[in-house]
């Protein structure tokens, strides 16, 4: 193992005195390949990495959960945020909550529609003057086997999980060139451990790792950074089984709980603080990557 002969600052901490080009360069030190390396666009700064200040960023499912818990983060970190959701009386409630403390624009339409996709995209660039950042979330389980499923309760959960993805990368990515953009996919533990009943929508999920993979290869040159969250079992309205009673939700509740090794469920707060940092300069170097946030519970081996 070498060491630099020269003290690397930490945050506000001294600067290498030696910058790239080898100009400079202390006889004797060894030659790092930044050295030979043309001047990068980005040299990360080594303050407020994790803020988003003047950064536009789409959260599509914003007016529930998940989504909503990433919108607030992200407009606490500095950022304008759109919140796009199906749900409109959901999602004009979150503007009004985000509008008391920044910049926030609701724009109601379906994920899957890519008319919807494209106004969305272009309406944020217009109000805002650039986009960033997209959180690809709203996302919706429809349960059974392929022999229960009806084939288009398969599409529609294909539409709404993956194509959606697709079609926001699509309209985005022309615009987050030249901007350090970056997008981040909200798929699932459901990626890579499947569970009773869950077919489609586990299809659905590993598919999003798949497109998550290429996207960093094929725009990375140009800049843009694709990463993905797993998350195990949050606490939000899609938790809840449409007729279940409440000594059953208990129930359940309690068995989920127990699965989880760090002895509770997660908070959209917590996936949040993981989807900040993927987003942010923290991670700028840090693409076609998969962070795994459930509380140790897919580590188990059984
Ligand atoms: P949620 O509370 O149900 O929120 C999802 C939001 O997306 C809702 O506001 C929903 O509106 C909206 N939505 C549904 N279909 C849409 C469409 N076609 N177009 C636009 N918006 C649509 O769910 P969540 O738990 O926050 O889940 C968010 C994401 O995390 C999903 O992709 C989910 O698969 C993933 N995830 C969740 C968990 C978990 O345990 N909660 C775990 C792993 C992964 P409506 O309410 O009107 O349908």
């Amino acid at each position: 193992m070498t060491t630099s002969p020269l003290p690397l600052g930490g945050e506000g901490g001294p600067q290498p005195a030696l910058s790239r080009g080898g100009a400079g360069r202390v006889r004797g030190a060894p030659l790092l390949l930044a050295d030979l390396a043309p001047p990068s666009s980005f040299t990360p700064r080594r303050s407020n990495l994790t803020r988003l200040d003047n950064k536009v960023a789409i959260v599509t499912g914003a007016a529930s959960g998940i989504g909503a818990g990433i919108a607030e983060r992200f407009q606490e970190a500095g950022a304008a945020v759109v919140l796009f959701d199906i749900n409109s009386e959901g999602v004009l409630s979150m503007e009004r909550k985000l509008r008391q403390t920044g910049q926030a624009l609701a724009i109601t339409g379906d994920v899957s529609r890519e008319e919807d996709a494209k106004g969305a995209v272009e309406q944020a660039v217009r109000t805002f003057g650039g986009l960033d950042i997209v959180v690809n979330n709203a996302g919706i389980e429809l349960a059974g086997t392929v022999v229960q499923m009806t084939s288009s309760d398969w599409d529609r959960q294909i539409n709404v999980n993956l194509k959606s993805v697709f079609l926001f990368s699509k309209y985005a990515i022309p615009h987050l060139r030249g901007r350090r953009g970056a997008i981040l996919n909200i798929s699932s533990v459901h990626a890579f451990a499947s569970y009773e009943g869950t077919a489609a929508y586990d299809a659905s999920k590993a598919g999003i790792l798949g497109l998550t993979r290429a996207m960093a290869l094929d725009h990375g040159r140009e800049g843009i950074r694709v990463n993905a969250i797993c998350p195990g079992y949050i606490d939000t309205p899609m938790l809840v089984s449409p007729g279940s009673t409440q000594s059953d939700a208990a129930a359940a509740m309690q068995q989920i709980v127990s699965v989880h090794r760090l002895g509770r469920i997660g908070t959209p707060r917590d996936v949040a603080d993981a989807a900040l940092f993927l987003v942010s300069d923290s991670a700028s170097f840090i693409s076609g990557s998969v962070l795994v946030v459930d509380g140790a519970m897919t580590v188990a081996g059984h």
